[in-house]
């Protein structure tokens, strides 16, 4: 299992420093399961500097596809690894609704956080209006398909997947057991589809949208769920230790 903390445009540096240390001293030895923080940008050094030997791994929330050159406030991938990145979060939600991420720019950039040895975690996830319209999962296999074109991998960890539907992310809704039993079914099949059988079943499939201390062990239970991307509760130690302890269960 592996649980992820999206902290998102939250925490100065004072307070970043704060909750990495509240969050390593509380999860303490990191046993049965991953865990990763992805705090802002400028506070990945500061926060690599707290977790460094305590398991728990670093994550930025973006990257830039290109290497390096007149990208006016963009980030590479080799600046991610320089700073200690474990993880890259691409194509999450809020970047593909405010700041214009593609598929196509999701891949892209999956395959420079690929080459510089990053661990992408790949959003995808519908809308209301397209759940209510019935196409989920139409949208979700586009999003896959053309969000990993190009991806190739050789072992299942340099991979990962996360179905965050828009529509549960900082809401307080979460999608019912049911709901994300079938997408994270869907998803696994596409997976095995694109990669192959072995490789392909091997990827892990995180679920994100209000995930809290209440409803972690019963999404955890699902089949073809392998932890969460957690939003609002990464940013309470007490919380987000609370969720890691149900990935652990
Ligand atoms: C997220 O932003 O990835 C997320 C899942 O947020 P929240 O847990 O707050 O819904």
């Amino acid at each position: 299992m592996l649980v992820v903390g999206n902290w998102k445009m939250n925490l100065d540096l004072a307070a970043a420093r704060q909750l990495a240390s509240a969050v390593s001293s509380s999860i303490g030895s990191v046993e049965n399961v991953d865990v990763g923080v992805c705090p802002p940008f400028v506070n990945l050094d500061a926060v690599y500097g707290v977790l460094h030997g305590t398991g728990i791994r670093l994550g930025a929330q973006n990257m830039h596809a290109q290497d390096s050159g007149a990208y006016t406030g963009e980030v590479s991938a080799a600046m991610l690894r320089a700073v200690g990145c474990h993880y890259v979060i691409l194509g999450h939600s809020e970047r593909r609704q405010f700041f214009g991420e593609t598929n196509a720019s999701v891949s892209d950039k999956a395959q420079k956080a690929l080459a510089q040895k990053l661990v992408p975690i790949v959003c995808v996830g519908e809308s209301l209006p397209q759940r209510e319209a019935g196409s989920h999962e139409q949208v979700v296999e586009s999003q896959i398909q053309e969000s990993l074109s190009g991806v190739h991998i050789s072992s299942a960890s340099e991979l990962v997947v996360a179905y965050e539907p828009v529509w549960a992310i900082g809401t307080g809704k979460t999608a019912s057991p049911q709901q994300v039993a079938d997408m994270h079914g869907h998803i696994r099949r596409l997976l095995e589809h694109l990669f192959g059988r072995e490789l392909g079943a091997g990827i892990p499939i995180l679920y994100g949208g209000s995930v809290k201390p209440g409803n972690a062990d019963e999404i955890f239970a699902q089949t073809n769920v392998d932890g969460g991307l957690i939003g609002g509760a990464a940013l309470k130690a007490d919380d987000f230790l609370a969720i890691v302890n149900a990935a652990r269960r």
